[in-house]
């Protein structure tokens, strides 16, 4: 069955097989702090190698960089419409420690994202 690259992503699966993991820990927090934030070199599945070439997860900064940009501004957008907040010490205050706070989830997304961009799913 075929299940693409949005389960692939959020499931911490293959890209091209949707089952072996990519992470050692489906949680990001865990994965960061205890794991040293490593992912498997290979699928244990259809033995896929993650890393295509030496480094290659360099690129997943760039998907890193818009999934923060991304969250800044939906922070923002929620804050000034929904809230009505106009202090800018406070909103900028607000972004950064969200984006430090979820710092462990952009790295687990960013990577799956980065590596799903350059595999086919062939299942
Ligand atoms: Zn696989």
């Amino acid at each position: 069955m075929k299940k693409g690259k949005i389960y692939s992503v959020f499931s911490n699966k293959c890209p091209k097989c949707n089952k072996g993991s990519f992470w050692k820990s489906n949680n990001p927090y865990y994965n960061l702090f205890f794991n040293g934030g490593e992912n498997h070199k290979n699928c244990s599945n259809c033995d896929l190698k993650f890393e295509i070439e030496p480094g290659f997860f360099y690129g997943a900064m760039y998907v890193s960089y818009g999934l923060g940009i991304g969250l800044g501004s939906l922070i923002l957008i929620i804050s000034l419409a929904i809230f009505e907040m106009k202090n800018i010490l406070v909103l900028s205050l607000i972004i950064g420690l969200s984006i430090l706070i979820l710092a462990p989830v952009n790295y687990f997304l960013s990577r799956l994202i980065w590596l799903n961009a350059f595999i086919d799913n062939k299942s």
